[in-house]
C-alpha cells in the first residue's frame, strides 16, 4: 500500500476505519450466517456422492443414484446468492433496509413486512467491527502493517462467532490467514520470516500436543483441530516470540468466562466451550499490544520490533 496515501489520511484514518467496519461487519455477518451453512451442504452433497458411488457398484444400472444424489447441490448457496430474506416471511431485504445499523434503528428492529424481530446481532457485530477497526487504525496508525492488520482482525471476528455458533473453526478462514501471514512476514511487517514460519509451527504443534496429553490423561477430547489451526495462524503473523502470551491470555480470559458462565448460568460443564473465541481475542490484543505486555512483563524497557 504506497505510503504517501496513508499519510494524506492521516488525521481522517480513524473516521474512515469506523466507516469501513461498519460496512464489512455488515458483510461478517452474512459470512458468519452462510459459511457454515455452505460447508454443511458441500460436506452432506460429498457423502451423497459417495453413498451413490457404492450404490451404483453394488447395482449394474450406473449413475442413477449419482443423479439422485447430485439433485439436492443444485440451488446456488454461497455468500452473494441467494439474496437476503427475512427468515420469518421470505421478505426480500432491500438495499436501504441494509444499511449497517441505520436500518436496524429505523426498522425499530422489526422485518418492515411481517414484523418478526431481527437479531440484535446484527447490528452488534457491526458496531464492534467498526470500533475495533476504528482501535486499530488509531493503534497502527498510517503504516503498511494497517491494512493485513484489519485483515486480520476481520477474520478473527468471524471466527470468534462461526465457533461460538457451530464449534467450527473453518479451514476456508483459517488457513488463508495463516498463507497471509507468512506472506506478508517476507517484508517482515510484523516479524521477520524465520519466526513466522517457527511461530506457525510452534502454534500447530504445542496444541496438537496438550491435545493428545488431555486425551490420554482423561479419555476426551479438549479441543479441535480448529484451534491449533488458528494458533498456526497466529504464530505466522506475529512470531513464536508472541506464542506463549497468547496462551496465557486466551486460557486466562477463556477460565474467567467459563467460570462466570457455570456460576452464572449453571452451565454444564460437560458442554464444550469453544476454545476458538479465547485465541481469537488474545491473538488481537497481541498483534495491537504484545510487544507492550512482553516488555512490562519482563521489566524492560519496550523490546524494539513494534510497529
Ligand atoms: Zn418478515
Amino acid at each position: 500500500m504506497p505510503e504517501t496515501l496513508l499519510g494524506a489520511l492521516g488525521p481522517f484514518l480513524v473516521p474512515v476505519a469506523l466507516l469501513l467496519g461498519l460496512l464489512i461487519g455488515s458483510f461478517l455477518n452474512v459470512v458468519i450466517y452462510r459459511l457454515p451453512r455452505m460447508l454443511d451442504k458441500q460436506w452432506r452433497t460429498e457423502c451423497r456422492l459417495v453413498l451413490a458411488d457404492e450404490l451404483n457398484a453394488a447395482d449394474s444400472p450406473a449413475s442413477k443414484h449419482t443423479a439422485e444424489a447430485q439433485e439436492g447441490s443444485e440451488a446456488p448457496f454461497n455468500l452473494v446468492t441467494p439474496p437476503s430474506t427475512c427468515p420469518a416471511c421470505g421478505h426480500q431485504i432491500r438495499p436501504w433496509e441494509n444499511i449497517p445499523v441505520l436500518s436496524y434503528l429505523l426498522l425499530k428492529g422489526k422485518c418492515s413486512s411481517c414484523k418478526s424481530p431481527i437479531s440484535i446481532r446484527y447490528p452488534i457485530v457491526e458496531t464492534v467491527t467498526a470500533l475495533l477497526s476504528a482501535v486499530v487504525a488509531w493503534q497502527i496508525g498510517p503504516q503498511p502493517a494497517l491494512f493485513p492488520a484489519l485483515i486480520l482482525t476481520w477474520c478473527l471476528i468471524s471466527l470468534t462467532l462461526i465457533d461460538a455458533d457451530t464449534q467450527l473453526l473453518p479451514d476456508t478462514i483459517t488457513l488463508p490467514v495463516l498463507w497471509l501471514g507468512l506472506l506478508i512476514n517476507t517484508q517482515g511487517l510484523f516479524t521477520d520470516l524465520e519466526s513466522a514460519v517457527w511461530g506457525a509451527t510452534a502454534g500447530y504443534l504445542s496444541l496438537w500436543s496438550i491435545y493428545w496429553l488431555f486425551k490420554l490423561l482423561t479419555g476426551k477430547e479438549g479441543m479441535g483441530y480448529g484451534d491449533f489451526k488458528l494458533l498456526a495462524a497466529l504464530g505466522a503473523w506475529m512470531g513464536w516470540q508472541m506464542l506463549p502470551l497468547i496462551i496465557l491470555l486466551s486460557s486466562l480470559v477463556g477460565a474467567v468466562v467459563g467460570i462466570v458462565m457455570i456460576m452464572a448460568m449453571g452451565r454444564d460443564r460437560q458442554i464444550p466451550i469453544p476454545f476458538g473465541p479465547y485465541l481469537a481475542a488474545a491473538g488481537w490484543i497481541a498483534l495491537l499490544w504484545g510487544h507492550e505486555i512482553v516488555a512490562a512483563w519482563l521489566g524492560r524497557g519496550p523490546v524494539a520490533g513494534g510497529f
